[in-house]
């Protein structure tokens, strides 16, 4: 704003711009009806300036996503797709973080809060992920029954949904009946089999996710959309965007 105001100012001064600019003729005619002279319209055309500048500062948008680190920054972050340690054996994050709408990394909040009422919380494999990172994992791996098409987009794109378990009060994730991103009948919601304390452990983040609103799909245990999650659309922000807040 100061920038843009001084850059007007020496303009005007120099004459690099005709004192009238960048009033047209109706302008003109109210100015010259106003009986300004010219100084006087360049010191208007200053205070304009400084006031159109301000009205684009205070009416900036919300940022799109933010960082779950400074929303709720006990959250213990696992980002496998910025390791090696996924089902494509490929980093395909440049940067380790989970970036989510704000509206979802308040709800994801208010569940590590009632976790930690219980002496435990949530560690998160993957939030946010760009779409291009989307057409990539389709290039690697181009079967819908384990990557979502990025012609139709993941939900992940949209920055709504959410891969996590629990933890307890020393970090260590609970047992679940199988591990994050198996693709077989283990990793379904209605699976009986495995141990009891891993079908618990399993219901125990079903409940305390959609206790906040989330909700889950039959064949992910660790997958969660927030409400209305079809309302976002598809992204491609990269993971170190500057409008994430840090
Ligand atoms: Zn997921």
């Amino acid at each position: 704003m100061l920038l843009s105001s001084v850059i007007a100012s020496i303009m005007f001064k120099h004459r690099v711009v005709p004192l009238q600019w960048p009033l047209n003729r109706s302008w003109q005619h109210l100015f010259n009806g106003l009986g300004l002279r010219s100084w006087s319209r360049f010191w208007l055309a200053l205070v304009l300036s400084f006031g159109v500048a301000l009205g684009a500062a205070i009416a900036l948008p919300a940022p799109e996503l933010v960082d779950i680190q400074a929303i709720a920054p006990t959250i213990q972050l696992d980002l496998r797709y910025a390791t090696t340690n996924n089902f494509t054996g490929q980093k395909l994050y440049a940067q380790a973080r989970c970036l989510l709408r704000p509206q979802v990394a308040t709800r994801l909040a208010l569940v590590q809060a009632d976790l930690e009422a219980k002496q435990l919380g949530l560690k998160v494999f993957d939030c946010y992920r760009p779409l291009s990172v989307q057409k990539r994992m389709w290039e690697l791996v181009p079967d819908a029954n384990y990557v979502a098409d990025p012609k139709s987009g993941s939900r992940h794109n949209r920055g709504s949904a959410v891969d996590l378990t629990l933890v307890d009060r020393q970090g260590h994730a609970l047992p679940m009946p199988s591990e994050f991103d198996e693709f077989s009948p283990r990793s379904h919601l209605d699976y009986q089999g495995g141990t009891p304390t891993t079908r618990q452990n399993r219901d125990l983040l079903q409940t305390a996710m959609l206790k906040r609103g989330f909700t889950s799909i039959p064949t992910e245990w660790w997958h969660f959309d927030a409400p209305n999650w079809q309302s976002y659309p598809l992204l491609d922000i990269p993971l170190s965007a500057g409008n994430a807040w840090h």
